[in-house]
């Protein structure tokens, strides 16, 4: 497995794979999610690019850029367990050198859900995807349904920028207990790691719900923030039910729903999602 940070060293590596080529981005200190990406890549292409980048502009000044976690060498350890060929691992300047100004944004996508939120987040997302596709040229690229909105804002970038990309979407991963796994669950500690719980339990509860025929979106919602409201530690920041791809909110009776949430656990700020689907149960949004 080869490492490298600059954009001439990466076109050089990148020159050499053999084709089709899967990216995997990643902000670093992985975990299962992450690696399932990877495998996933490594089953479906003759080369595998994973990325590791923290990256500064989809994070907002109060939020957690500073303290976000880093372990360099046990990434890249975990990377070539699963069969990475190469890791770019680019430094902010690399990315974003003096007098950079230049942003993809997705319009109507980002105003909702995590966006509402975090106005520059998804600016700052599509941005960094654009660099990472345009250096790496990737034919496919994976990412997790973790971040179901992040997920939909990159598949129509890749449309409206006519991307020879794939885009892959891959499950969620989760622990034992149904917390999905993320970088962000280091921040808590051992009461708040147990309230974490609230996120997937709420959604279990609203699937459940839906498969006794429970259909109404308001009454979806509402199981959730019922669920979520139980637990002290947790503050609900919101709770959708909305359509899969257009991320609009959804009322009265539905056949199909993205349910997602953003709970805040002390300090950390958590999010999960579950697409519910009138004929199967549960399905994982895929291109
Ligand atoms: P991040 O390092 O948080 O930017 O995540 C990098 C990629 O891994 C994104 O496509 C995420 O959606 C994906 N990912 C993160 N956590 C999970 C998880 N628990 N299951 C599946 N994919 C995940």
């Amino acid at each position: 497995m080869k490492t490298v940070n600059t954009i001439s060293e990466l076109r050089a590596a990148r020159a050499e794979l053999p084709e089709p080529v899967g990216i995997v981005p990643t902000m670093g200190f992985l975990h299962e999610g992450h690696l399932s990406l990877a495998r996933r890549a490594r089953h479906e292409c003759a080369s595998v690019v994973a990325t590791i980048f923290v990256n500064p502009t989809q994070f907002a000044p109060e939020e957690d850029l500073d303290a976000y976690p880093r372990d360099l060498d046990r990434d890249l350890a975990l990377l070539e367990g699963a069969g990475v060929d190469l890791v770019w691992t680019p430094t902010p300047d690399v990315m974003y050198p003096p007098n950079f100004q230049t942003w993809v944004i997705v319009e109507d996508l980002t105003r909702v859900l995590e966006g509402a939120s975090r106005p520059t987040h998804f600016r700052g997302v599509a941005t960094v995807v654009a660099m990472l596709f345009n250096g790496v040229q990737p034919q496919r690229a994976y990412f997790g349904q973790k971040d179901a909105q992040q997920a939909v804002v990159v598949q129509r970038m890749v449309q409206d920028l006519n991307y020879p990309i794939e885009v892959v979407v891959c499950p969620i991963v989760r622990e034992a207990d149904g917390l999905a796994m993320s970088s962000r669950n280091t921040y808590l500690n051992p009461d708040q790691r147990q309230a974490a719980t609230v996120l997937s339990r709420s959604l279990k509860a609203a699937k459940l719900a839906f498969h006794a025929g429970e259909r109404d979106a308001d009454a979806l919602r509402a199981i959730v923030a019922e669920v979520v409201a139980s637990e002290p530690l947790a503050q609900l920041e919101y709770i959708s039910c909305a359509h899969p791809e257009t991320l609009q909110e959804l009322d009265g009776s539905i056949e199909n729903g993205l349910l997602s949430m953003a709970v805040r656990v002390g300090r950390t700020r958590l999010i999960d999602n579950l697409v519910i689907t009138g004929d199967s149960g549960t399905r994982n949004v895929k291109t």
